[in-house]
């Protein structure tokens, strides 16, 4: 276990630290933190920087800075998928006349070097946020009123103590956690916070659940070696991305080897000597070396004591905020995915930009950030990877009257030569009235990256003609988003 407890008695020097801009305050500090994840540490750093007495509570120390995108999420995730792309590559490279074994994985040393990685994220995390004067707090964070909270500290050995502070304000920014339903051998399943370090690695791995975890560990898994059934409830994968995308994602995932299916769920699981057994609802049956459930997370809520200090929480245990980050408990803000909008690192870090604008005031000489929800650009890296911004065609119809679609699905001049039959799909929604494109989607190589700058164009209103007039960059596979010229709706 790595050093989890650096830094666990706080001094009277740590809270009075004279900084620039403080003012005396009957709290011990004007801002405090909980969570040491995207939001938690973004937020934490910039009020600091601003002059404010900051103390940001992560509950699992220095090893947990950074939070599920660092850790258990985002970065691990990406690793493991380039990974798995070596595999893919090596095999392809054949084509192009490189004669070689195909190679096996370690899988030890992948997750030994990921490990290594993510614990040097870490240090650069905490020594960001002692850098920018952040007391730094290793342990849980309990409120007990909407000005007091009860940490339980860690120690070096692993014990806890108790030590109880006062803050101005409060920022909850504690993230979600797996939700796995209840079922007949719920005991034998894991969730993405445990897939990392499995042991040993899944010869037969089972996925259930359709969105983006169980579709990108499907793609992944499958990459590095494992024999991958996906089971998913509904009629197809991706639910509230655009439809052609949701099919098109599944075929190609289907042509890299993933038994995808569809209108499946499992009834119960049982473990006997030669793995897991699966019973699904139709009476089928399959056996697995591990089963990962993918299916959704909920807001990170428990022990929090959200109704000690008054904080309102939705039907589904997320904590009501409005416009401005703000509970009903005037003094407390909430964040990110606890707050169960749009579960993406991002939109954490862009809501704890506005917030500490909002709070604090903005960086000399700039407006204050405002967090805009409408044309949020996501990716889901599954292989090959779903690139996407604004509305999918059906929204786009039910937005306006009018609307144009141009399409083009095509094998990438790369797979000529690889021997992979992969292809491409791009889309584009514009509204006919306008001529602004209001959707972008993409499933291919590198999906994530391209739709990054288109993003950004998006944003700036441009329409379709911006789009025709701007030159392609050839030959690579985004030039076709500017040379799509006939719709096909
Ligand atoms: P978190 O990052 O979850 O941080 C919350 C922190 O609070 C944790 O460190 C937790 O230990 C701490 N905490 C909880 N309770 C307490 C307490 N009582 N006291 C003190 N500390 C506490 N998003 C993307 O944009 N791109 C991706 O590619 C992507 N991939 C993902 C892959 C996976 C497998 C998962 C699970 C998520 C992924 N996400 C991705 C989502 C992204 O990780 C989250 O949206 C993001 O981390 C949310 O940030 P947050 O600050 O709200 O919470
Ligand atoms: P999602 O909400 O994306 O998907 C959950 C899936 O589980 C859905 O297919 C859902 O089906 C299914 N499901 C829910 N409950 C059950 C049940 N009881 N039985 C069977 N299936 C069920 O959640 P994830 O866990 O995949 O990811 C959480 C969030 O993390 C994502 O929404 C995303 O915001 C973020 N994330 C982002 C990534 C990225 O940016 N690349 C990568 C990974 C995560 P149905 O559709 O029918 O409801």
């Amino acid at each position: 276990m790595r050093e989890v407890a650096r830094q666990t008695v706080i001094t009277t020097e740590d809270f009075y630290k004279p900084r620039l801009g403080s003012h005396m305050s009957a709290y011990d500090f004007d801002f405090f933190v909980i969570g040491g994840g995207s939001g938690g540490v973004r937020a934490a750093r910039l009020a600091a920087q601003r002059g404010v007495r900051v103390a940001l509570a992560e509950a699992q120390g220095v090893a947990g800075l950074g939070g599920t995108c660092v850790n258990v999420g985002c970065i691990p995730k990406k690793l493991y998928s380039y990974a798995a792309h070596y595999a893919q590559a090596a095999v392809e490279a054949r084509g192009y006349g490189w004669q070689s074994e195909t190679p096996t994985l370690d899988w030890g040393l992948l997750k030994a070097r990921r490990a290594q990685e993510i614990a040097r994220l870490n240090d650069i995390y905490d020594q960001l946020l002692r850098g920018a004067g952040v007391t730094v707090l290793h342990g849980r964070a309990q409120l007990l009123d909407a000005h007091t909270v009860r940490l339980a500290l860690l120690n070096a050995d692993g014990s806890t103590h108790h030590q109880t502070l006062t803050a101005e304000r409060f920022l909850i920014a504690t993230g979600g956690t797996p939700n796995v339903p209840d079922f007949h051998g719920r005991e034998f399943v894991i969730t993405s916070n445990e897939l990392f370090d499995l042991d040993p690695f899944p010869a037969r791995l089972l996925i259930v659940g359709g969105g983006y975890i169980a579709c990108e560990f499907a793609s992944i898994f499958q990459g590095l070696g494992s024999q991958v059934t996906q089971m998913y409830r509904g009629v197809q994968v991706l639910r509230g991305f655009d439809e052609e995308v949701r099919h098109f994602t599944a075929q190609e995932m289907r042509k890299h080897g993933v038994d995808l299916r569809l209108n499946a769920d499992v009834r119960r699981i049982t473990r006997e000597a030669d793995g897991l057994h699966v019973l699904l609802e139709d009476g089928g049956h399959v056996v697995a070396d591990a089963v990962l459930y993918a299916t959704g997370r909920v807001p990170n809520v428990r022990g929090l004591g959200l109704e000690a200090a008054g904080v309102a929480q939705s039907g589904e245990g997320a904590i009501v905020v409005d416009a401005s980050y703000r509970t009903n408990v005037p003094n407390v803000y909430a964040v990110g995915d606890v707050t169960a909008r749009v579960q993406l690192t991002p939109a954490a870090l862009g809501e704890s930009m506005q917030l500490v604008d909002h709070l604090f005031g903005p960086v000399a000489g700039k407006l204050p950030r405002q967090m805009d929800y409408a044309l949020i650009p996501t990716a889901v890296f599954t292989h090959p990877n779903v690139g996407t911004v604004g509305l999918t065609e059906v929204q786009a119809r039910q937005q306006f009257s009018d609307v144009l679609v141009f399409r083009s699905e095509f094998r990438a001049l790369r797979h000529t030569l690889s021997g992979s039959t992969e292809r491409t799909l791009m889309k584009l929604v514009v509204d006919a009235g306008t001529d602004r494109v209001v959707g972008l989607h993409m499933v291919g190589s590198d999906a994530g990256e391209i739709v990054q700058g288109f993003a950004v164009a998006m944003r700036a209103g441009a329409t379709k003609s911006v789009f025709d007039g701007t030159l392609g960059i050839h030959p690579t596979v985004a030039e076709e988003f500017v040379t799509m010229r006939e719709p096909v709706r």
